[in-house]
């Protein structure tokens, strides 16, 4: 099923995120998102949930909080966030389009595994909404490059959204670590595959007890022509279109000859 192009004038966006209600990222989002349309709302996580992946909150109950016009914020996860707005809070007219991010931090490749900003997109998705992430790398320890961001995201919006694309399928953008004037135009690209895998750092705590802890160390580099990774090495935005359907196609049809 094709979904017809969506005239952006009137839209009603709906902007979740998987940083919390406070991260300046959602606020770059509301700035790009209010340029575009007047009808934006806001259910994001009260706390950070990055790499929650699409965690649905299911053993205890869920508060929502009505901060201010159109602006929520909801005790559980990116993905609770998504269903509770489109079906509890925007009810009664849901919205047109859901934009998850802007991301502090890129979600490139294997990322999108681990990603609440993909998966809050994920879930408007099956839900049956268009629905896109936006992600801003960060390489370094200097301030996120919002300007960046919100000066190329608007045009990159419009694009995507004056193209049917069918459902189930979700839009995965990132920004470069550039300047606005520095990124490279915008590639169209297969979600890539990082050469290096994460680290479990080895460390003991100040009573000398040992622990483990996850280390976010993974390179960027790839050997992937044509990947997210190699257009953000590049500078370049990089826009992939995700399928929810997670069927490796070529595997299945070696299966149905092992098992006939
Ligand atoms: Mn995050």
């Amino acid at each position: 099923m094709l979904r017809s192009p969506l005239d952006l004038t009137g839209a009603r966006i709906l902007l979740a995120n998987d940083d919390g209600i406070h991260a300046p990222g959602l606020e770059a989002l509301e700035r790009v998102a209010r340029s575009l349309s007047d009808d934006v709302w806001v259910a994001a996580p009260e706390t950070e949930q990055s790499a929650t992946s699409h965690s649905l909150t299911l053993r205890r109950p869920l508060r929502i909080r009505h901060l201010g016009p159109q602006r929520y914020t909801i005790d559980g996860t990116p993905t609770d966030c998504v269903l509770i707005a489109i079906k509890k809070i925007m009810a009664d007219r849901p919205p047109d389009l859901v934009l998850s991010g802007i991301n502090h931090g890129g979600n490139l490749g294997e990322d999108v595994t681990y990603s609440g900003t993909v998966a809050a997109a994920m879930e408007a998705a099956l839900l049956g909404y268009p629905a896109i992430a936006l992600s801003l790398l960060r390489r370094g320890d200097h301030d996120y490059r919002w300007e960046t961001a919100e000066r190329h995201a608007a045009s990159v919006l419009r694009r995507l959204t004056g193209l049917a694309w069918p459902r189930d399928v979700l839009m995965n953008v990132n920004f470069p670590d550039v300047s606005a004037d520095e990124v490279k135009g915008v590639r169209v690209c297969r979600q890539g595959r990082r050469d290096v895998d994460t680290q479990v750092i080895d460390g003991s705590d100040p009573s000398g007890r040992p622990y483990v802890w996850v280390g976010n160390y993974m390179s960027d580099e790839t050997s992937q022509v044509g990947s997210d990774l190699a257009a953000i090495a590049e500078d370049a935005i990089s826009v992939t279109p995700l399928h929810l359907d997670l069927t490796h196609g070529e595997t299945l049809e070696r299966l149905a000859g092992v098992f006939a």
